[in-house]
């Protein structure tokens, strides 16, 4: 049986619900609580999603400890897309497949306006294509009671004070919506190519503004499983930044690909 994927109408009600908090994020809010909220989307995007949700979980690009598998996956709940099952599941489904019938979010495929807005359409993943996470009964948890975990983070920000729940969930989980319609659509069309593979894939610097170092996206299709994908020095990347300065991987982590050119 195949795992349906969260990106649902579940998923739905939030991401409205953060934007249409937005409106309260304008008129109640200061500068300065904007600025946080992008740089706790920032830690998120990089511990939950970039560092945990993709080069970790979906590509397995570095041996991090249990604990903290665990940890960058619940942060990683918090951005609204998914739970990791789901999300690595239609991660591995993009990359078997980039641009091809199996990919569930190729704007060339679907449309630009459909995939920067969360609207793939239905998407089913095979269970073998996440075996080793259902292996997990943490990543089981995780995406069973996804939801729950979910409402209850937000209720309590919002029960504590409404800022809170709006700059330190909403605004943030608004940006991480936009961050994933970014890399979908403009990192598969619009940006430089540094390699010639054999999808759509761009190196985009506004993207990677929003995503925590995944903006370089054709270098990520040329090396999937290379825990950096900013290779260039003008290529930041946050979570690769994070990767070595907290020595976040338990064996010695490799060098750049041999292929890589400045
Ligand atoms: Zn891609
Ligand atoms: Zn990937």
């Amino acid at each position: 049986m195949n795992l349906k994927i969260s990106n649902s109408n579940k998923l739905r009600i939030f991401h409205i619900f953060n934007h249409a908090m937005l409106v309260y994020a304008f008129v109640y809010g200061s500068w300065w609580m904007w600025i946080l909220s992008f740089l706790i989307w920032n830690i998120i995007g990089s511990i939950g999603i970039s560092i945990g949700y993709h080069r970790l979980l979906s590509h397995k690009s570095f041996h991090a400890s249990d604990f903290f598998i665990k940890l960058s996956s619940l942060v990683g709940c918090l951005a609204t897309g998914g739970a990791p099952l789901s999300w690595v599941g239609a991660h591995r489904l993009h990359h078997l497949e980039p641009d091809g019938k199996k990919d569930p979010h190729s704007p060339i495929k679907k449309g630009f306006f459909n995939v920067y807005f969360h609207l793939w359409g239905k998407v089913y993943i095979p269970r073998k294509l996440v075996q080793d996470l259902l292996k997990s009964d943490f990543q089981k948890f995780l995406y069973k009671k996804y939801f729950l975990i979910l409402s209850l983070w937000v209720a309590l920000l919002y029960l504590i004070d409404p800022l809170v729940g709006v700059f330190v969930y909403s605004v943030p989980a608004a940006l991480a919506f936009h961050a994933f319609g970014l890399i979908n659509t403009l990192g598969h069309r619009n940006g430089y190519r540094t390699y010639n593979v054999n999808d759509t894939s761009t190196n985009n610097f506004l993207v990677n503004i929003f995503t925590c170092g995944e903006g370089w996206h054709n270098n990520h299709h040329k090396f999937p499983s290379h825990y950096r994908i900013g290779l260039k020095k003008s290529e930041y990347d946050l979570s690769a930044f994070l990767i070595e300065k907290f020595k976040l991987s338990r064996k010695p982590l490799p060098k750049l690909p041999k292929s890589f050119t400045t």
